[in-house]
């Protein structure tokens, strides 16, 4: 989608401070981070949202979600993280580009 603000990060239109990547996944520190650390996972492929995932999504979203404890680590949350997907307008999506919040450390979140 050519007006997607994570697919032009996908395709580095946009610069992003990138964690991970592979051939379907791509993962990046929030630009406006409510943690002391909190990256985005997302995949390549534009996908609006959770609800617009279809059964064929299902290995990608098992790849994001099992990525999301691996980037925890490398990034010291040897305690625990939060993990957060905000899902349409009423959920608080505010960008329409599948991602899960993967955060924690340092004051208390201003957000859950
Ligand atoms: P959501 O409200 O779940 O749609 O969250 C969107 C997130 O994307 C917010 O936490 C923003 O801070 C983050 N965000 C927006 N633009 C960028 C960007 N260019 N680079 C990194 N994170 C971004
Ligand atoms: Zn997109």
């Amino acid at each position: 989608m050519s007006d997607c603000i994570f697919c032009k990060i996908v395709a580095g239109e946009i610069p992003s401070a990138r964690v991970y990547e592979d051939d379907e996944v791509l993962a990046f520190h929030d630009i406006h981070p409510f943690a002391r650390v909190h990256v985005l996972i997302i995949p390549k492929a534009h996908v609006a949202s959770l609800a617009d995932c279809a059964p064929d999504h299902q290995a990608l979203l098992g790849r994001m979600l099992l990525l999301a404890p691996r980037l925890a680590k490398e990034q010291g949350l040897d305690a625990g993280f939060k993990t957060l997907v905000n899902t349409g307008r009423g959920g608080g999506q505010e960008v329409f580009h599948l991602h899960i919040h993967v955060f924690g450390g340092g004051d208390p979140v201003r957000r859950t």
